[in-house]
C-alpha cells in the first residue's frame, strides 16, 4: 500500500482542533489517530484511554498499528522517540529544522501513519498534534502532509487555559496558562504556521468560530482544498453533529464524545477573562488577531 495522506492540524490547543478532527474524521476514507506526539508518553508509556475507551495497550485498533508498524510497541521504541523529540521538534527550531536525528525522528511517524492507513482501510490519516515545530520535521522530511491552521480568538483561548478542567484519562487537573504565557504560545504557533506556508508548505487557514457558524461550508470549502473526494456530511445536520466511536490515541476530552454534538460558539471568555487580561491578551496578539479577521483591540 503507498504512503498515505496526513492531514495534520496545526494551532495552539483550545483553538478546536479535537472538534475539527473528529468532523473531519466521519469523512469515507480518513481516519482520525488524535495527537501523535503524544502517542509514544501517554498511550504508549503511560498507557492512557484511546477515544474508545479502552486502555491504549488493549485497544484493537492501536494493537494492529503497533504490530504492522514496529512489530509491536515497546517502553524502549516509545523513549527513543521522546528523546528524539526532544533534539529534533522544537519551536525554535522551526526556521531551519535540519538536524541528524530528523529521518529517525519523522520514520516513526511515517510507520504509524501508514499502519493505521492500513488498519483502517483509509488512505487519508488525521494529526492533530497541533505542535508548528512537528508540521515542520514532517513537511521537511517529505512526508505528503497538508497543515490545516485552526485559529481562534485569541481571548477565548486564553480564557478556556486559565479554567480548570478535570483530565478524563486520570482525573488529574489539565495544564493551566495565564493569559500572558497563552498570548506568548498563540503568537509562536501562529507565527511558525506562517513561516512554513511562507516557505511553500500547503497550509490552509480555518477560523473555529467559522467552522461552528456555518459547518457544511466551512468543511465542504476544506475538503475542496483538502482533495477529499468522497465528500459527504450526513454526520451533520445544521450545527449538529453525530459522532462516531473514534481511536485518537491523545488530545483534548472531546475525543471521548460519541452521538449528538451541539456546535454552539462559547463567548464565555467576554464575561470570564478579567477586563485587564482582555486587553493584554489583545495587544499582545494584535497583529496575527489583526490578519485572522478577529477586528480591534476592544475589551
Ligand atoms: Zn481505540
Amino acid at each position: 500500500m503507498s504512503e498515505p495522506r496526513v492531514i495534520f492540524l496545526g494551532g495552539l490547543g483550545r483553538s478546536g482542533t479535537t472538534l475539527l478532527e473528529r468532523l473531519l474524521g466521519e469523512l469515507p476514507g480518513v481516519v482520525p489517530l488524535g495527537e501523535v506526539v503524544h502517542l509514544w508518553e501517554r498511550g504508549v508509556l503511560a498507557d492512557e484511554a484511546c477515544g474508545c475507551g479502552r486502555a491504549f495497550s488493549v485497544c484493537p485498533f492501536w494493537v494492529r498499528v503497533g504490530d504492522r508498524a514496529f512489530n509491536g510497541w515497546t517502553a524502549m521504541l516509545a523513549e527513543r522517540v521522546v528523546a528524539l523529540r526532544h533534539r529534533v521538534d522544537r519551536t525554535r527550531r522551526v526556521a531551519r529544522i535540519a538536524h541528524a536525528d530528523l529521518a529517525e525522528y519523522v520514520r516513526a511517524y511515517r510507520r504509524v501513519y501508514r499502519a493505521a492507513a492500513e488498519a483502517a482501510g483509509a488512505r487519508v490519516v488525521i494529526d492533530s498534534s497541533k505542535h508548528a515545530s512537528l508540521a515542520c520535521c514532517l513537511v521537511e522530511a517529505g512526508v505528503d502532509a497538508q497543515v490545516v491552521q485552526v485559529v481562534r480568538e485569541p481571548r477565548a483561548v486564553a480564557h478556556s487555559w486559565s479554567r480548570s478542567v478535570a483530565r478524563p484519562e486520570d482525573g488529574q487537573p489539565m495544564t493551566r496558562w495565564t493569559p500572558l504565557r497563552t498570548a506568548v504560545h498563540w503568537n509562536a504557533q501562529n507565527f511558525a504556521l506562517e513561516v512554513l506556508a511562507r516557505r511553500g508548505a500547503p497550509v490552509t487557514r480555518i477560523r473555529y468560530e467559522d467552522l461552528l457558524a456555518a459547518p457544511e461550508a466551512t468543511l465542504t470549502g476544506l475538503a475542496g482544498v483538502l482533495g477529499l473526494t468522497e465528500f459527504r456530511l450526513p454526520f451533520l445536520d445544521g450545527t449538529t453533529a453525530y459522532l462516531t466511536t473514534s481511536h485518537t490515541s491523545s488530545g483534548n476530552p472531546m475525543r471521548f464524545k460519541v452521538g449528538r454534538v451541539e456546535l454552539a460558539r462559547d463567548d464565555a471568555w467576554r464575561q470570564g477573562l478579567p477586563r485587564h487580561h482582555r486587553g493584554l491578551v489583545a495587544a499582545l496578539t494584535w497583529p496575527l488577531r489583526a490578519r485572522y479577521g478577529y477586528g480591534r483591540a476592544t475589551a
